[in-house]
């Protein structure tokens, strides 16, 4: 059985550009593509000849705000039941919002493995909005850049060491 990697995360952080990157292939749809049907969406994935499973728990449907906060809160239910391993992604850019809070609020009690994901740090140069995110409980935020391909090697090290 292959160990089970959930992305959860508000609409809009990058969720679904992470999920591309890891699996290497365009699979979940990002925010300026048509959706189809909200689903959760799930491929195999590889790290250093380690075999998991990556579900997006966004789906495949562009999310907007609106849809907060019923489906979020679903969405990370879904992911305590069926992830080893959890990444919580937030935007550093835009800083810690009270929906990030709601959700490690959820999180944290769930006792599963959480790496919080900082994403959209596109530069080497990580600004200080990322250090807010201590404030969540949830340990130390992993800076990375799913667009520009930075920190995910980092990250995917870090999601082994937990299986
Ligand atoms: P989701 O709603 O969490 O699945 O987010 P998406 O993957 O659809 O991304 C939302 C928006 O953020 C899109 O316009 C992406 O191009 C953009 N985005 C995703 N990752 C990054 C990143 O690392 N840096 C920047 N600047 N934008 C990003
Ligand atoms: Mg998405």
């Amino acid at each position: 059985n292959r160990p089970v990697v959930c992305i959860v995360g508000r609409p809009n952080v990058g969720k679904s550009t992470l999920f591309n990157k890891i699996v290497g292939k365009r699979i979940a749809i990002t925010e300026d593509s048509p959706g189809v049907t909200r689903d959760r969406i799930y491929s195999e994935a590889e790290w250093l000849n380690r075999y998991f499973i990556l579900i997006d728990t966004g789906g495949l449907e562009p999310e907007s705000e609106e849809i907060i906060p019923m489906n979020i809160k679903r969405q990370v239910e879904m992911a305590i039941d069926t992830a080893d391993v959890i990444l919580f992604v937030v935007d550093g850019r835009e800083g810690v919002t009270a929906t990030d809070m709601e959700i490690a609020n959820i999180l944290r009690r769930s006792g599963k493995e959480i790496l919080l994901v900082c994403n959209k740090v596109d530069t080497h140069k990580v600004s200080d909005k990322v250090f807010e995110f201590y404030e969540l409980g949830i340990g130390n935020p992993i800076p990375i850049s799913a667009e520009q391909s930075l920190g995910i090697g980092d990250l995917l090290d870090e999601v082994i060491k937990h299986f």
